[in-house]
């Protein structure tokens, strides 16, 4: 299939090289309404490399999005000419939606670079003569389940290697095959045995399967470019302009690949914050936009200053802790905003003490008038996220949790989808195991092995097992008559892949009567499963009316295409939708009038993983023991405690007037309570920002007094009492009742300490 196909739709070419008509001079003037001289001359660029470099809040994704339709308003492009590639799926709908708002145009492709990647594919990977335009896309839980398959079959122990650390290591290396890397071989340590035949029968599954995995999206895309240069010359000359959003968090695949499509016209803009890369762990490189003007000459450079989220107050605090980092270029951002509020720091007894100051917290903000979706509560790990759960339940507070796969996770959506996805690509045989008994069909373990056996040693899919009388002959039984029932089934629902998603989701749910076998299961949570399966029938039919071509295969695209960082959905404009919840990762290029960040520990944020390098060694897994660079002597750390601070930054900036941050002197995790000591971030931030809450004042003004009859061990104010970790120390002050009474105690060597009773084990040792 030639691209070119697409490329004769369009015959408007010869009149877009005249320039701007004068009749749209005033029109096209419109669009850089409201935007201040630097932003207007990014909107306007006439053409060539352009970079815009600017700190957090200071416009770039606006500017992006302004200068897509004023490329197409002065003729620069057509609305299809026009590529923009944004972080999130989320973002991309944003984007898309923005531009329609100021010009009533559709036709720019506008999405993340998976996305694009696979709508290039679709219509040129049979190019590679391997795979179909058909295939199906693995997402990360896919991938992990068949790698969990592949190490088992293989027979090595999956407890022993992890299907999750095995996926990422093929990853890696996959990618670091593909591109050479700057400053660095890499790729050694995974190179063992073990992985390498994992590795060997994966790529194998995947070829058999006619699928791809995340990481192939891009790397078939760059192979087909590299390979045919014809196919990729019809790419660039078709994207006369190519816009990057967040091009800090680019990896060299992606790099490459925004070489290749700009390489005819050189129209190539892209935006980002070297201050905001925090995906370095997963191989972006932060040194793509630093030498972008080395790598696109003559580039036009754009620094945005002014700052038009936050807060005065914020914006002072974000900037002071990035100034600890010592791998960045200084730059300043102003804001015209008022000071506003203080910044306020809880500190909370354990976790679920912080939920309830957060709760108390929302639930004084609603009193004010604040709606509730224009709160956030970021986490950097995500287990921190049950505690805060369980107490916007328990107030009855509505709320979210951003993050896509969640949702399409969930059991349930996963069985479901799984049926959509075997009957577009029965070669799927992740979705093929994970089908056959559902509903439970009786076809146990050693059935589903002999009909993956016969598969196998033909060469081709399970399904074609099912489908096959002979291989339906080698079981037994109940499981053999089952194994006919579904064959039987996919044969009557063969057409869906023609249907829209909706009704072939419908037609799925009836063929095998999800509902009432989710009623009749006994499983406790089925009635919430309804509720979801409802989520995603409204899902497919809000998918059919936007894409009315893309019937059931563009619906499982979307799908697989949620990716980790996107959220589920968006409140509508005017709505009041819930609290939202998300990672800081998240969290990027979002901004929300009030935010919390929740868990502001060492250890926690910064992660210990980070803190194992901050001696300034590079590499993962060096034998730091995390307990050295405290940050006060204004080292930066090392390269995974700056970027750790970064996120802390991304974080900060998230907010527009009112931040929270809370840490908690216990947590519970794994089924243990752990000693938390404040994060050495805290510190970093300048006093003046700070709201000085006396947290004894305020916590006796909340606690009340008290009640020693409430509590197992007889204390009172005075007692000396012996604690496991901090040693010897004089009882200061007690507070509060039952599992919320605690004492301040002061440990000599290690000052005063607040510590909850029902945790801290004080043994008395006298007065
Ligand atoms: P991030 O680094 O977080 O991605 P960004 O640089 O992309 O931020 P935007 O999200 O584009 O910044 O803009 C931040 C906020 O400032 C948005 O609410 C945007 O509408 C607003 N804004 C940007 N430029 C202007 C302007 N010239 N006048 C008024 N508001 C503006
Ligand atoms: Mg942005």
């Amino acid at each position: 299939m030639s691209p070119l196909d697409w490329m004769d739709i369009q015959g408007t070419q010869g009149s877009l090289d005249s320039g701007p008509k004068p009749a749209l001079d005033r029109e096209a003037e419109d669009l850089l309404e409201g935007l201040n001289p630097p932003q207007r001359e990014a909107a306007s660029h006439p053409g060539g490399p352009l970079l815009i470099l600017a700190g957090a809040g200071s416009g770039k994704t606006r500017v992006i999005t302004r200068r897509i339709a004023w490329l197409v308003r002065t003729g620069r492009a057509a609305p299809h000419e026009v590529l923009a590639i944004t972080f999130t799926n989320k973002a991309a709908r944003e984007m898309r939606e923005r531009v329609e708002r100021l010009l009533p145009v559709q036709g720019p492709w506008i999405g993340t670079f998976h996305a694009i990647s696979a709508r290039i594919l679709r219509r040129e990977i049979g190019a590679l003569g391997t795979y179909t335009g058909e295939f199906s896309i693995y997402d990360t839980a896919d991938r992990n389940q068949l790698l969990k398959r592949l190490i088992k079959d293989l027979g090595y122990d999956p407890a022993r290697f992890r299907p999750s650390a095995v996926g990422a290591c093929i990853s890696d290396g996959k990618n670091r095959g593909a591109v050479r890397q700057r400053g660095g071989e890499g790729g050694e340590g995974m190179e063992h045995e073990v992985l390498r035949r994992v590795r060997d029968a994966y790529d194998e599954a995947l070829l058999r399967a006619n699928a791809l995995d995340f990481d192939d999206l891009l790397l078939k895309t760059l192979e087909v470019f590299q390979r045919f240069a014809g196919v990729r010359d019809a790419y660039a000359h078709r994207f006369r302009h190519v816009l990057v959003d967040e091009y800090q968090d680019t990896n060299r695949v992606q790099y490459e690949l925004v070489r290749h499509i700009s390489s005819v016209h050189g129209n190539l803009d892209v935006c980002g914050d070297p201050d905001q890369s925090i995906y370095t762990w997963r191989g972006a490189d932060i040194h793509n936009i630093l030498d972008f003007e080395r790598d696109f000459p003559g580039a036009r450079v754009v620094k945005l200053e002014q700052n038009y989220r936050s807060s005065g107050v914020i914006l002072e605090a974000a900037q002071a802790v990035i100034r600890n980092n010592r791998q960045r270029k200084e730059k300043e951002l102003w804001t015209e905003a008022a000071r506003g509020p203080a910044i306020r720091v809880f500190e909370c007894g354990d976790e679920n003490d912080e939920a309830e100051r957060i709760v108390a917290e929302i639930r004084a903000l609603q009193a004010e008038g604040i709606r509730l979706d224009r709160i956030a509560i970021f986490y950097r790990v995500n287990f921190l996220q049950r505690a805060l759960e369980r107490a916007l339940r328990l107030s009855a507070l509505p709320y979210q949790i951003a993050g896509g796969v969640e949702f399409y996770a969930r059991r349930e959506i996963k069985d479901l989808v799984s049926y959509l996805q075997v009957l577009s690509n029965p070669a799927n045989d992740v979705a093929m195991v994970r089908i056959v008994n559902v509903p439970a069909r009786g076809i146990g373990e050693r059935s589903l092995e002999l009909l993956a056996d016969w598969a196998k040693e033909r060469g081709v899919p399970l399904s074609s097992a099912i489908r096959s009388q002979e291989a339906r002959a080698l079981v037994r039984g109940r499981a053999r008559s089952s194994a006919e029932a579904l064959a039987q089934l996919l044969e009557r629902l063969e057409h869906a892949p023609r249907l829209p998603a909706a009704e072939a989701l419908d037609q799925v749910i009836d063929a095998i009567d999800y509902f009432g076998w989710l009623a009749s299961s006994g499983d406790p949570e089925a009635e919430s499963r309804a509720e979801n399966v409802e989520e995603l029938r409204a899902n497919a039919a809000t998918f059919d009316r936007q894409n009315p071509e893309g019937l059931l295969r563009g619906f499982l695209e979307d799908v697989a295409l949620v990716s980790e960082v996107d959220s589920i959905d968006a409140a509508e404009e005017g709505a009041t939708g819930p609290v939202t919840l998300m990672t800081l990762h998240a969290a990027k290029g979002l901004e929300f009038p009030v935010v919390f960040i929740a868990g502001m520990e060492e250890e926690l944020f910064p992660h210990a993983r980070a803190l194992m390098d901050a001696d300034g060694s590079d590499g993962d897994g060096n034998d730091g023991d995390g307990s050295d660079g405290d940050g006060s002597d204004g080292d930066g750390g090392g390269p995974g405690l700056e970027e750790e601070r970064r996120l802390f930054y991304v974080g900060l900036t998230r907010a527009m007037d009112r931040l929270h941050l809370s840490w908690a002197r216990t947590r519970m995790h794994f089924g243990e309570t752990s000693w938390r000591e404040g994060s050495r971030f805290l510190d970093e931030l300048p006093p003046a920002c700070l709201d000085a809450e006396d947290p004894e004042e305020d916590e006796a003004e909340s606690l009340g007094s008290f009640d020693a009859k409430s509590v197992s061990v007889a204390l009172a104010e005075g007692d000396i009492v012996r604690h496991s970790h901090f040693g010897t120390g004089r009882i200061e002050r007690l507070v509060g009742a039952g599992p919320n009474a605690r004492a301040t105690v002061a440990f000599p060597g290690h000052g005063a300490k607040i510590l909850l009773l029902s945790y801290a084990n004080l043994v008395k040792l006298g007065r």
